[in-house]
């Protein structure tokens, strides 16, 4: 194997590497290990038939998902506020004295 960080040839053992797949079945997987080579962590797109043989082989993978938002997070509904907005909705506070959020 290539390390994409140095360039060098090496060899990874599956005992010192993480195999991560997808929850949901894909052809590929990542290969995460430190190179021998240069000392530093790296990753290594891993196809499908070298896939097959790691898993063949009894490679546990690690099957992570794709991280999600909470629903708080993610954006509402409709299109995005405008610089227009913010100032029609300025326009509209300016009768407004106090406000009280609890009211
Ligand atoms: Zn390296």
């Amino acid at each position: 194997m290539i390390c994409p960080r140095c360039g060098g040839e090496i060899t990874v053992y599956m005992d010192r590497a993480v195999l991560r797949v997808d929850v949901e079945p894909r052809p590929m997987a990542e290969l995460l290990y430190r190179c021998p080579a240069c000392g530093q962590p790296s990753v290594s797109t891993v196809h499908s038939a070298l896939l097959a043989q790691l898993l063949l082989v009894g490679v546990v993978p690690v099957a992570l998902a794709e991280p999600r938002l909470d629903r708080a997070d993610l954006p509402p509904a409709g299109p995005p506020f405008t610089r227009e907005d913010v100032l029609s909705w300025h326009e509209q506070l300016d009768g407004v004295d106090t406000v009280a959020p609890w009211e």
